[in-house]
C-alpha cells in the first residue's frame, strides 16, 4: 500500500537550489514513488559548525510504496550521486537527504531512525514542512506547527527558484 513521506533537504555547497532542484526531479524518477508536493526553498544559517556558507534547505512529500530502509538506501544513492562527502559532523555538503516522515511509523532499527530525531527542533525543517503539510502530527511528537512556534522567532527567508 502507498506510503507519504516526507523528505528534508539541506545543501550549502556548487550551487544548493539547482542541487535541490534536481533532486525534486530524482524523487520522481525512483522506482514505485512519486512527488507530490515540494515547498518553496529557504535560507537558513549554519548549525553546529558555523564556519561555512549558508545553507538551502526544503522539504518534498512523496507517495511511496518503497520500505523505509529501502527508501533510505535510495536517498543514500542520490546524495552520492550528487558528489556527497562524509567528512565530520555537521560539515557542509552538497546535498543531505533525511526521511522525516513515513506515515504514522515510529521507527529505531538498522541505523534509521523514524521521525527523524531532530526535525521536531529545527525550524528549517519545521517552516518548509508546515507550508505543504500544515497540519501535519509527528508521532510522538504532536502537531508540527506547535514545535515550530517552540522554536521562537526563527523564521527563514524563501528564496527563488533557479530558472
Ligand atoms: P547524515 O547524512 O549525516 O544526516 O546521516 C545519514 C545517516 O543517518 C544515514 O546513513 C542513516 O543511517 C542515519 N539515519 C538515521 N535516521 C535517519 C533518517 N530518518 N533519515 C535519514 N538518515 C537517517
Amino acid at each position: 500500500m502507498p506510503r507519504i513521506a516526507f523528505i528534508g533537504l539541506g545543501s550549502n555547497l556548487e550551487d544548493p537550489r539547482s542541487q535541490l532542484q534536481r533532486a525534486f526531479a530524482e524523487f520522481d524518477g525512483l522506482p514505485e514513488t512519486r512527488l507530490v508536493a515540494r515547498s518553496s526553498l529557504y535560507r537558513s544559517a549554519p548549525m553546529g559548525y558555523l564556519d561555512q556558507p549558508e545553507f538551502v534547505n526544503a522539504v518534498a512529500k512523496i507517495e511511496t510504496t518503497l520500505t523505509p530502509q529501502a527508501l533510505l538506501q535510495a536517498l543514500l544513492q542520490i546524495e552520492h550521486q550528487h558528489g556527497r562527502e562524509r567528512t565530520f559532523r555537521n560539515a557542509p555538503r552538497t546535498l543531505d537527504l533525511d526521511i522525516l516522515l513515513y506515515g504514522d511509523a515510529q521507527l529505531h532499527e538498522h541505523g534509521l531512525t523514524i521521525p527523524h530525531p531532530q526535525m521536531h527542533l529545527r525550524p528549517f525543517v519545521l517552516q518548509p514542512l508546515l507550508e505543504i503539510a500544515p497540519n501535519v502530527l509527528i508521532p510522538g511528537i504532536g502537531q508540527a506547527g506547535m514545535a515550530f512556534e517552540r522554536c521562537q522567532d526563527q523564521v527563514l527567508e524563501m528564496l527563488p527558484d533557479v530558472a
